[in-house]
């Protein structure tokens, strides 16, 4: 759907087959995904799984060694960057020191040609607005505090109206209430604009607040596609579940179901896994498991809204329960029962990435 400042475009982007080597490592191993017109997409993943080699593949900074990659509908795989219709907001988003703000956001209208100076101002004046930094056109970068300079950088960046921009770890400098904040001004500026925007982050979190669609990547290999919902409630694979939130991961079959009520079993094999979330752990009398399903508190802490506690099982796996504050206290050293809703259990399937090898 447009947004409702007008002008301004949105196209899909799809890869296909997307394979990217660096010597004997394959970076990108055949990467499918489909990034829709008008979304707010994010790629996920751990450091050196190949965000920015996909993103800059689809900025046209670098070229696939296989595979295609469609812009609009349009085969842009070989296009040089400067003739696709994306621009890429870098991490550090750096502005030219010696131009000032307005400057800065009107350096990339001012170089396309034929371009009136008064639909340049009118631009700038837009995109000052937008970013909420009317009255700073004036002021010179080296005056802005990191969050401003970083919506300068956006400005400049979204000012040339592009189809689909690009941010690569676009808040990962700035402090952490600022990055709460930013979330929220990034959301609502691909909102007005109706603009594809693609963001790279590492940052579980800021995918979830961000991202309208999240494809976790692990090593080259897009392990899921789905909204921060689909990936926190159906997590396909262990990666996933890893990944997203802070799921307790036990290796094994899920242990006797006695009313609805399961307990770990034995850590098995890992060819069968499952993932109960720490909000679904609770804790039961010593009486009512097997010794398999105990567990010793190793830390209590109270966050206000809930008890965070760790256990570590008989088999030596480390757990944590979120528990509403008034399930009482509990001490390091304790003994517990460990329990959890049959109904709470996620099964888990083999990550993509060990099935490709
Ligand atoms: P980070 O979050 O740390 O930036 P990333 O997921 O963005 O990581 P990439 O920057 O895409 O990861 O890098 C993926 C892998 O490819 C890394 O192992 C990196 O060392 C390697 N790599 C990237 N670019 C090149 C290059 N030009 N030459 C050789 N290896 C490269």
């Amino acid at each position: 759907m447009a947004g409702q400042t007008a002008g301004f475009g949105a196209s899909s982007v799809e890869a296909r087959g997307l394979t990217r080597r660096f010597g004997g490592n394959t970076v990108l191993a055949a990467v499918d995904v489909t990034i829709p017109a008008s979304s707010f997409f994010c790629l996920l993943g751990p450091s050196g799984c190949g965000k920015t080699t996909l993103l800059r593949i689809i900025a046209g900074l670098d070229v696939p060694d296989e595979g295609t990659l469609r812009i609009g509908g349009i085969d842009h795989t070989r296009t040089p960057a400067h003739r696709r219709p994306t621009n890429l907001v870098f991490q550090s988003g750096a502005l030219f020191p010696h131009m000032n703000v307005a400057e800065n956001i009107g350096f990339g209208l001012r170089t396309q040609r034929n371009m009136p100076k008064s639909v340049v101002r009118r631009r700038v004046a837009e995109m000052l607005e937008l970013v909420a930094m009317e009255g700073y056109g004036d002021r010179s970068p080296a005056t802005l505090s990191g969050g401003q300079r970083q919506r300068v950088a956006i400005a400049r960046s979204l000012v040339r109206r592009p189809d689909v921009l690009l941010l690569d770890e676009p808040l990962s400098a700035l402090d952490l209430s600022l990055q709460l904040r930013m979330r929220r001004e990034l959301r609502t500026w691909q909102q007005e604009t109706g603009t594809t925007f693609l963001c790279v982050t590492h940052n579980q979190a800021e995918a979830m607040e961000l991202a309208d669609q999240i494809a976790v990547l692990n090593a080259g290999v897009i392990e899921q596609v789905g909204s921060g919902r689909e990936l926190y409630e159906a997590p396909r694979n262990r990666f996933v579940a890893d990944f997203i939130g802070e799921n307790n991961i036990f290796d094994g079959p899920v242990g006797d179901s006695v009313d609805g009520v399961a307990f770990p079993d034995v850590d098995g094999d890992g060819l069968e896994a499952f993932a109960v979330r720490p909000e679904d752990l609770r804790f039961v009398a010593l009486d009512d498991v097997t010794s398999r399903g105990t567990g010793v508190v190793r830390t209590a802490s109270f966050t206000g809204k809930s008890l965070r506690v760790g256990v570590t099982t008989v088999t030596g796996r480390e757990l944590l329960a979120e528990l509403a504050p008034s399930q009482g206290d509990f001490v390091p050293g304790q003994k517990v029962g460990i329990a959890f809703a049959a109904a709470d259990v996620r099964r888990l399937g083999r990550p993509v990435r060990d099935q490709v090898q």
